[in-house]
């Protein structure tokens, strides 16, 4: 397992960024003697002779992308080296675990994956068989493994350049992009949440120094501004705010960017000058929904008003507000879907939010939360384990085939790279035809006014 190669590390899909946890596993593995293979196949080619080499692969598999892709990944290894242990590792490989521990994968491993996947490769060079605590196998399952992880600094410099990844557009011009993290898990415990299930309410700090000493790295390979990849930047705000301090006074040319609930955004109202001045240039804040059922259904924290509330703080502080939205969920109506667009609309806030976010349905994979809603009868159908998702209806059978066809008119346009403004009004016009209402588009298209250029990553897919 110690020779070159004999480790391979993939990762598949980590929203465009070069992948944090491929570059920290790689650094912990060469602490502890190995000598892996390290191949992001989101922009560089994972060769047969690469696959044949290597006697354990270990495949990040940190969303319900990352996993698709990973499945393929982990096919073809099976087709070319049936021999290799096949572990797959992050939120989603727990999740699944059942269904991919069916001859696909020879291991799972989630939350604080460190330790137990050195243990696991341990115990394959002794050859012991016996259950390690964290790590699930055919014979043997194990709850995600919830122990602070013995993290060291990521390696960067085994990973594809930072320019192969997605870029900020900022006033015109497009900077080199990082990435880092400052915590793992969440305090919170939103119901749709695949991090509700395996963090239950927990959550990590990574220490100031490690942070700090990876964006050094990155800025030193060119970065120019760096994503904070925390579910919630603000679970520690002291935590975050002595990071973007320090980030700002070594570099006070580097922008950021973080994801930060509106709960948080609201009560942690008082830092968000000092955020702007630190060069945060946005927030991405998972709004889902405006509608409030939906809003408590999901535990969100947050009610439409204080929606409004986050986006006049943010207007204020000087800091564009991104919303995430997930707008087809069992609870949400026609109506309120319509309300929805009418708020962006209405408010000029068309330009804040890419236009596949007001396609998202509702994903609820094994273990979720939602499945123990109160009206889970009404709406989940089975589960379906190779779409790593359980299946459910709407009560409403338009909106299933509204979302259907928005998903279709948003990938077309996205490949088509159309304007999102216009693409905004399609969606529209087909929200108001399943109204039966009337509207034109050219009309709502020519009224919109002068167009916003709001800061934004190039790479829009998200989940
Ligand atoms: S605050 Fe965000 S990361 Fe935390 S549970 Fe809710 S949706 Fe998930």
């Amino acid at each position: 397992m110690r020779k070159q190669g004999d480790t391979l590390l993939v990762s598949c899909y980590e929203l465009g960024h070069q992948p944090f946890q491929l570059a920290s596993l790689y650094a912990l593995l060469r602490q502890a003697g190995y000598n892996p293979a390290v191949v992001d196949t989101a922009v560089e080619p994972l060769s047969d002779e690469t696959i044949r080499q290597a006697r354990f692969v270990a495949i990040s598999v940190p969303m319900h992308t990352a996993l698709r892709l990973g499945e393929q990944i982990a096919r073809r290894i099976r087709a070319l080296n049936a021999e290799t242990h096949i572990c797959f590792y992050g939120l989603y490989a727990s999740l699944n675990e059942e269904y991919l521990l069916q001859g696909l994968i020879d291991s799972a491993i989630g939350g604080e994956f460190e330790e137990p996947l050195l243990k696991l490769l341990a115990a394959l060079e002794d050859g012991a068989s016996a259950s390690i605590p964290g790590v699930s196998t055919p014979q043997h399952s194990s709850q995600p493994w919830l122990q602070r992880a013995p993290l060291v600094q990521p390696r960067r410099s085994v990973l594809p350049a930072l320019d192969r990844y997605a870029r900020l557009e900022l006033n015109g011009a497009t900077r080199i992009v990082g990435y880092t993290e400052t915590t793992r898990g969440c305090k919170h415990t939103c119901q749709h949440c695949p991090i509700t299930p395996i963090y239950r309410g927990r959550f990590f700090a990574i220490p100031a120094d490690l942070a700090l000493a990876d964006i050094r790295a990155q800025v030193k390979q060119g970065a120019q501004h760096i994503t904070f990849g925390d579910p919630d930047f603000f679970n520690g705000p002291a935590h975050a705010m002595r990071i973007t301090s320090a980030l700002h006074r070594e570099f006070p040319g580097i922008s950021f960017d973080a994801t930060i609930k509106i709960e948080h955004l609201l009560k942690h109202r008082h830092l968000l000058p000092e955020l702007r001045a630190n060069g945060c240039a946005f927030v991405v804040s998972a709004v889902e929904s405006l509608n409030n059922d939906v809003l408590l259904r999901l535990e969100k924290g947050h009610t439409s008003a204080d929606i409004v509330e986050a986006f006049a703080l943010m207007e204020e502080a000087g800091i564009a507000l991104r919303p995430s939205l997930m707008p087809f969920s069992p609870w949400e109506t026609l109506e309120s879907y319509l309300q929805l667009l009418s708020f962006f609309e209405e408010r000029h806030f068309i330009e804040h939010v890419d236009p596949v976010h007001f396609s998202i349905r509702l994903l609820i994979p094994p273990g979720s939360a939602l499945l123990n809603a109160p009206d889970a009868w009404q709406w989940l159908g089975k589960l379906d384990p190779a779409a790593y998702s359980y299946r459910w209806q709407h009560p409403d059978p338009r909106m299933d085939n509204l979302q259907q066809a928005i998903s279709v008119l948003v990938e077309k346009a996205q490949r088509a790279q159309a304007d999102p403004i216009e693409t905004f009004f399609h969606i529209k016009a087909l929200a108001f035809a399943s109204a039966g209402r009337e509207m034109c588009l050219s009309c709502s298209i020519n009224d919109y006014g002068k167009r916003k250029v709001i800061p934004h990553l190039t790479e829009t897919w998200f989940c």
